[in-house]
């Protein structure tokens, strides 16, 4: 199950290696955070993982969580590490959410850069939220059960 999960990771994330001077560990700003040759306002560390404080926070207790080995984005790490990632969130999350008296918290990942990655290292934003701190959440389409359907259809078909 795990080779076939795998294989199904690396067959289909493939394409999305194509800049390899992104992927590369020696230039990544949160490898040397992790190194300690760039300094940070650490919040939690442990083998596997460290939580640090944004440098340029959405809301006040923004504070990134990342993987300690170095992979380009969410699905790029292959190496069945991200549960300790998820531990650490749980972890930290609510003393965070104390220490700020936050309202609620959004967890999000951006992967590549269509999708707002600056940072080509895995990691995970907790942003704490306010009761009514104005921030908006991303606008909805409209979509037809014949398009869904053809999109799952789509979908599974890389699947085979
Ligand atoms: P991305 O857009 O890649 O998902 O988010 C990268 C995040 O890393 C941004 O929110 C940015 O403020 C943060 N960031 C970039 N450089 C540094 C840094 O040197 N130190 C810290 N603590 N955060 C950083
Ligand atoms: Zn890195």
């Amino acid at each position: 199950m795990l080779n076939t999960y795998k294989y199904l990771c690396k067959k289909n994330t493939r394409f999305i290696i194509k800049n390899k001077k992104q992927n590369n560990m020696d230039n990544c700003i949160f490898c040397k955070i992790i190194k300690g040759e760039i300094p940070c306002e650490k919040i939690y560390e442990d083998e596997y993982t460290l939580a640090f404080l944004d440098i340029m926070p959405v809301n006040e207790g923004h504070t990134l969580v990342i993987p300690k080995k170095h992979s380009e984005q969410l699905i790029l790490n292959h190496d069945g590490d991200l549960h300790h990632v998820m531990d650490t969130i749980r972890k930290v999350v609510p003393i965070i959410l104390k220490a700020v008296k936050a309202d609620g918290w959004n967890l999000g990942v951006n992967n590549g850069k269509a999708a707002g990655q600056a940072v080509f290292h895995t990691h995970f934003h907790l942003i704490q939220r306010f009761a009514n701190d104005g921030l908006k959440h991303w606008p909805h389409k409209n979509s037809t059960p014949e398009e869904r359907t053809k999109l799952a259809e789509k979908i599974q078909q890389v699947l085979k």
